[in-house]
């Protein structure tokens, strides 16, 4: 049980469950406080791998993730040396004619394309700064009993296993977490999970052969197609991260060269010359197309001695650009919380867990939404889109 010391918690000893991206901002909020972390992350240390593993190498970072960021003194970092200002979506239509529409024309507001990998070995390189930070790469939490603040893992090298006990345990080992199918035994825990009809499959549009930008670079730039479409966010190497959606049965049926060719000259044909013939066959064929998952769960917490955040709580399908961003705001509601004038862990983590829920659904939702306004919709006179939404 935490003790208030001076006005301030007792230090607790931390161990946070994934090194990603809402776990690594996480051990920087809680060194912050002054509280023991070790950080055990499944694979190894991001900063030595040389491409984002899997998941979208570009991501667009908001307000609600620069919030975070900014309590950690990481924000104007991201922003003014890293990020790529996007001001709006560029619409390309089929025919290879383009329009734009601003995201805030008033405010001028915009989001950033900010790297995966940058982003997250950023924040694992400041937690550096904290002597109260321990980083554990290649340990997979295989059994853990929370009640206790018990977690085993296993090293990946040497198949070794470790056993650690923690004051709290942190989980923010993303959508298929293993600390939440641990939560999950308790009695009441509700859980909701779907996998929608579509997959994805990464290419990418390289630079120009000065090394620039072969589109205008400010832009999300969407190509909807009705029941698929293809989205591109600009890296800072003058490349682009393309990520085509489609049904999995699109996918399966497109397995040869000449059918890939054919339906992108159909559906996407200004993007052939941009990516290139022979790189859209390599890189299609390279890869297969990944699953999309949305996860609604609660509670978040197991009385004070557990807690999921990030896509361990609430995976959220990506058109709305928000599931890293919502790991990032769980980051600064916790942090708020444990300003708190009591000393009562327990409290605080079911006060996150009663509170935060309605807001995470809410953005779950809305991503769901925005998967049929980003493919569809946006190409659609307004007045269908209430009768496109009651279709669904
Ligand atoms: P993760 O990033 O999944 O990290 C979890 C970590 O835990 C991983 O490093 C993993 O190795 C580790 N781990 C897993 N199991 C174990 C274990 N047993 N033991 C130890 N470690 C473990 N979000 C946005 O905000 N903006 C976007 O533009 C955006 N675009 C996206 C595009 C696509 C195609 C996809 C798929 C997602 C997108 N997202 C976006 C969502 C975003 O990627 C996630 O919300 C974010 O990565 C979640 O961070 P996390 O740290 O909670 O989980």
């Amino acid at each position: 049980m935490a003790n208030l010391e001076n006005g301030t918690f007792k230090k607790l000893d931390v161990v946070v469950v994934g090194g990603g991206l809402a776990g690594s901002l996480e051990a920087l909020f809680l060194a912050k406080r002054g509280h023991r972390v070790r950080l055990y992350e499944y694979r190894e240390d991001i900063r030595n791998t040389p491409q984002a593993r899997g998941r979208s190498i570009n991501l667009a970072l908001s307000i609600r993730g620069r919030t975070a960021l900014r309590e950690v003194g990481l924000e104007d970092h991201m922003i003014n040396n890293h990020g790529i200002p996007m001001k709006g979506r560029n619409i390309h239509r089929i025919d290879g004619s383009t329009y734009i529409i601003p995201y805030d024309s008033r405010t001028k507001q915009c989001i950033y394309s900010v790297g995966r990998n940058y982003l997250n070995g950023l924040l694992l390189q400041e937690s550096e700064k904290y002597e109260n930070v321990e980083r554990f790469f290649n340990h997979k939490l295989i059994a853990s009993n929370l009640r206790e603040g018990f977690l085993s893992f296993q090293k990946t090298d040497t198949k070794e296993i470790v056993e650690v006990n923690a004051d709290l345990i942190i989980g923010a080992d993303g959508a298929f977490s293993a600390v939440r199918k641990e939560i999950m035994k308790q009695p009441l825990f509700d859980y909701n999970q779907k996998y929608i009809e579509h997959g994805y499959l990464e290419l990418c549009i390289p630079p120009d052969s000065n090394g620039g930008f072969q589109m205008p670079p400010n832009y999300l730039h969407i190509w909807p197609r009705g029941e698929f479409m293809m989205i591109a966010l600009p890296t800072r190497t003058g490349s682009w991260t393309v990520t085509l959606f489609m049904p999995f049965t699109h996918f399966k049926s497109l397995d040869n060269e000449d059918k890939l060719l054919k339906f992108f000259e159909k559906y996407f044909p200004d993007s052939i010359p941009l990516i290139g013939k022979q790189k859209l066959i390599a890189d299609y064929f390279a890869g297969s197309a990944s699953p999309l998952i949305a996860i609604k769960c609660r509670p978040y917490n197991v009385e004070d001695k557990a807690l999921i955040i990030g896509d361990a709580a609430h995976a959220v399908v990506p058109f709305y650009g928000q599931g890293m961003n919502a790991g990032f705001e769980d980051c600064t509601i916790l942090n708020q919380l444990f300003q708190k004038p009591h000393d009562d862990l327990a409290k605080i983590l079911k006060e996150f867990s009663d509170t935060r829920w309605e807001d995470t659904f809410a953005i779950s939702d809305l991503a769901m939404y925005n998967y049929i306004e980003m493919r569809d919709l946006v190409t659609r006179p307004s007045y269908l889109l209430r009768k496109a939404i009651d279709d669904v």
